[in-house]
């Protein structure tokens, strides 16, 4: 049980609302030279109304097949109570019932915008502000995304839309929906209590949909089964779902819309630290902190909660940074805009499944966990004294020439390629159109 004290404590260290930055940066590289995406149509955009309106039927139809497939399938999964299930006929709202019965905060705003590439804003479009796309919990001063404000019945990219929406997710979705969260939904979904996430961040209650600890020594889940008790997979199995029945209908909208949101959370899973509670943590040495620990020595369990705290939050502001450079000075070329868009490795992953965020995504993250965390830890050694968390996000003066911890970043944020591509070439597939299960 002591371990679980530990374990707890560690998880709860992990800003869930990272996992590469912002998505839809990477998700614009990434995606940027899928054919399937090129030759779409521009697609029009359409309140979620019209959509729950005009395919109701439909969708009550697949959310029912979802929600047997998932009692069915994923390990741990919590049944969703009956009464959130849609009515046959539609009730006054919906949009809110829409939202409940497929267990998402009702209270995100789901507004009608784009993000545009840094350094590509169109200063002359309305802008909405932070707080018109985002949950009060998910505003920080960490946000620099900008928003393009659309109109109804405007025409758009099909791209912009998915890579704006990959970064939704972050925006209220999963929040404070466990049964001892605050808010109107948590006693309703049945989640049950929340197993990890850290308290020091409003938005803690989302990490158990954006991270899975899936690879885990059997030891480690005996003494602390919350660790097995997350859902990211099942997410973008939902949004797959329903991605797959817009595109099938017409609505392409929000079959790009939700494409993305389920991007979102195969994104995640590439980052180390999303997949891993304490990567380059053996058992043994789990174990020996939690002994000094009970001895009275906790200074050595401590060190490594900050040391993964700091870790993650540093390589994180590290890459976006360096990225976001890169893109405001408009370098076209260069090894880590490469390694987004590189598709040599593509065709050597398995096809896209039900379980490919668990058993490819994180399965590969959570091996390079170790090595990553060692060298992010060599570059802090050496770096000047990084900033802390309370400096917020001033960019300190870095000259990115870290060639092993840049390797391995190329080498992971290629991955973040891979997978996304994967993904959304699943859910534009026109053979699977119409079909939820995998
Ligand atoms: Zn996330």
């Amino acid at each position: 049980m002591k371990l679980k004290t530990l374990l707890l404590l560690l998880c709860s260290v992990a800003p869930a609302a990272w996992g590469w930055s912002n998505h839809t940066v990477g998700s614009y590289l990434a995606l940027q030279n899928l054919p399937a995406l090129h030759e779409a149509a521009l697609v029009e955009v359409e309140p979620l109304e019209r959509f729950l309106s005009q395919q109701y039927p439909a969708i009550v139809q697949l959310l029912d097949e979802q929600e047997r497939f998932a009692r069915q399938h994923f390990a741990q999964y919590p049944p969703r109570p009956d009464n959130l299930k849609l009515p046959a006929m539609p009730g006054d709202n919906p949009r809110q019932a829409f939202l409940m019965a497929l267990r998402v905060n009702p209270e995100i705003h789901l507004a009608m915008a784009i993000q545009p590439l840094p350094g590509q804003d169109l200063p002359q479009r309305k802008h909405l502000k932070a707080e018109q796309v985002m949950v009060e919990q998910t505003l920080s001063p960490w946000n620099r995304q900008r928003f393009i404000q659309l109109a109804e019945g405007e025409k758009v990219a099909p791209l912009a839309v998915l890579a704006s929406a990959a970064d939704e997710p972050d925006y209220g979705h999963d929040i404070n929906l466990f049964s001892d969260n605050a808010g109107e939904v948590a006693a309703l979904y049945g989640f049950g209590p929340q197993p990890f996430g850290d308290e020091r961040f409003q938005y803690s209650s989302q990490a158990p949909f954006h991270m899975g600890f899936f690879h885990e020594n059997p030891v480690v889940y005996a003494a602390a089964g919350f660790l097995e008790r997350s859902w990211p997979d099942w997410r973008a199995y939902q949004y797959l779902g329903l991605a797959r029945l817009a595109f099938a209908t017409g609505h392409s909208y929000w079959g790009y819309r939700f494409l993305g949101w389920g991007l979102h959370h195969v994104q995640d899973l590439t980052q180390p630290y999303h997949a891993k509670p304490l990567p380059g943590v053996g058992l043994l040495s789990m174990l020996l902190m939690e002994a000094k620990a009970l001895a009275g020595f906790a200074s050595s369990k401590h060190e490594a909660i900050e040391r993964v705290a700091t870790r993650h939050m540093e390589v994180e502001k590290y890459q976006a940074a360096w990225l976001y450079r890169l893109l405001r000075s408009g370098q076209q070329v260069h090894p880590m805009i490469q390694a987004y868009a590189d598709t040599a490795q593509d065709a050597s992953y398995p096809p896209y499944s039900v379980d490919y965020l668990r058993e490819v995504v994180s399965a590969q993250s959570a091996d390079a966990g170790a090595a990553f965390d060692d060298v992010i830890g060599q570059w802090l050694a050496s770096a000047p004294a990084s900033s802390s968390f309370s400096a917020g996000n001033q960019v300190q003066r870095e000259d990115y020439d870290h060639p092993q911890l840049n390797q391995q970043l190329f080498e992971l944020l290629e991955h973040f390629g891979a997978h996304s591509r994967i993904y959304v070439r699943a859910g534009l597939a026109p053979s699977a159109a119409g079909k939820a299960a995998p």
